[in-house]
């Protein structure tokens, strides 16, 4: 198959490594120089559970520089990239090319209806863990696991491939009908966690030194499974908090994403978690009032960046 993947940062760079490891004709499209350049000297540097390795067979360039279509478009941008992203790469969508979206959050489905019909697209969600240690250099620890279908829920053939491609590489992936319910359950566990993290710049550990963050995470998690189960998703909401105690618990010392992307300056995923969440809530005349503080002071600590960052010249 060939495959494209499109922003190759932490998840991307993993997925194209072990795809390409499988022999999959794999090519990374990013816009970040020093990546590219990192790999194309000296391949991916890969550290998972099975040792660490140089992946070496993997094509990789900026939008305009590739121009093969792929079977294949994975979609690894954040999702406040996604359509710049897409837009970019507009020319390589042949009728054929199949176009997967495994980033969190919500909306991810209407942002590649502007690029591809709902027919060629896949929508899921997946557990795997990744981080960019550096330039040309990714880690990921543990066992993670895939689930998707095809965005407009009928099972064709085109989706039992790209599960056989993605569980030949390793990546554990299920065609589900039910995916709808998994990827609300990890936007209500993400609107949760990252949102609290980032305001307050705890660790996740950390929510759990008074009983009020534990308090807030679980109505947050209450909240976002309501707006679900409105639109009839059989979201699972003590599933949910189970998983948030577990990860209090036990994530001792993990920043994530959405910390990780305000301690660098960069904005968040917010408006795809808990923004997502208010906007359909006030469409279903829910109220979610956690939901909305949480993302309330996450855009306002995002613009205190940005103004920081706009004094101190740094663009
Ligand atoms: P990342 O920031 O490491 O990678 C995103 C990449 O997209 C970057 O390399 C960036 O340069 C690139 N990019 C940005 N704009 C682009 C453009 N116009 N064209 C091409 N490339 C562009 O992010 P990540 O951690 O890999 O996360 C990607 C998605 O997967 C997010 O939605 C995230 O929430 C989700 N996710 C992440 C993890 C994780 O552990 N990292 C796990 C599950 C899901």
């Amino acid at each position: 198959m060939k495959i494209a993947i499109l922003g190759a940062g932490a998840m991307g760079s993993l997925f194209g490594g072990l795809l390409a490891e499988a022999g999959q004709a794999v090519t990374l499209i990013d816009i970040n120089e020093a990546h590219l350049g990192a790999i194309r000297e000296g391949g991916l540097r890969l550290e998972t559970d099975s040792g660490q390795r140089r992946v070496t067979s993997m094509k990789v360039g900026r939008p305009g520089e590739v121009t093969e279509a792929p079977d294949l478009l994975v979609v690894f941008t954040k999702t406040l990239h996604t359509t710049a992203a897409l837009d970019g790469v507009r020319s390589l969508i042949g009728p054929m090319t199949q176009v997967l979206s495994l980033q969190n959050g919500l909306g991810n489905v209407e942002a590649i209806g502007a690029f591809v019909p709902k027919e060629r697209t896949l929508i899921g969600v997946t557990t795997w863990p990744a981080d960019l240690v550096g330039p040309g250099h990714v880690h990921s620890h543990g066992q993670g696991a895939i689930r998707l279908m095809s965005a407009d829920g009928v099972q064709r053939p085109a989706v039992a491939e790209v599960v056989a491609a993605l569980s030949a590489a390793g990546l554990r992936c299920e065609a589900d009908a039910t995916v709808w319910a998994a990827i609300w359950e990890k936007v209500a566990f993400n609107a949760a966690l990252n949102s609290l993290c980032a305001v307050t710049g705890c660790s996740v550990d950390q929510l759990g030194a008074v009983d009020d963050g534990t308090s807030m995470a679980f109505a947050i998690v209450s909240e976002v499974v309501a707006v679900a189960r409105a639109l009839g998703i059989e979201a699972n909401a003590a599933k949910c908090q189970a998983n948030v105690s577990h990860a209090i618990a036990t994530h001792a010392g993990h920043k994530p994403s959405m910390l990780q992307d305000m301690l660098a300056g960069r904005r968040t995923e917010v408006e795809s978690i808990n923004g997502a969440v208010v906007s359909r809530a006030k469409t279903l005349g829910l109220a979610v009032p956690h939901t909305q503080v949480l993302l309330g002071l996450v855009r306002l600590k995002e613009q205190q960046i940005a103004a920081t960052r706009r004094v101190a010249g740094v663009h």
